[in-house]
């Protein structure tokens, strides 16, 4: 559990199931958003495969080291992958651009 999601654990005073999601990348933080309440999501709870979450988190990794278009141009590219395997139950999955 990361710092943020502990303290948001605290101040959402309504259960949210968390409908609909961002892909965005911040340091030290899961790539996965929820676009209602922004509570950083654990990677591990969605069914994506071993590959793309590597991927995800490889390219938080590089977050600021390479350039934006660059970080974007994968961004997207990973959002579809995303939605490819887990677009059944998320509709609504948004890439966030930097
Ligand atoms: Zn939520």
């Amino acid at each position: 559990m990361n710092i943020r999601k502990f303290f948001n654990s605290f101040s959402s005073r309504e259960e949210c199931n968390h409908p609909t999601l961002k892909i965005e990348a911040d340091f030290s933080a899961d790539p996965i958003w929820c676009n209602v309440c922004g509570e950083n999501l654990d990677i591990d709870d969605f069914t994506l495969s071993d590959e793309l979450k590597d991927e995800l988190f490889n390219w938080i990794r590089d977050y600021k080291k390479i350039p934006m278009d660059l970080h974007n141009k994968v961004g997207k590219e990973l959002t579809e992958k995303v939605k490819a395997e887990i677009g059944k139950d998320y509709p609504s999955i948004t890439f966030i651009q930097q």
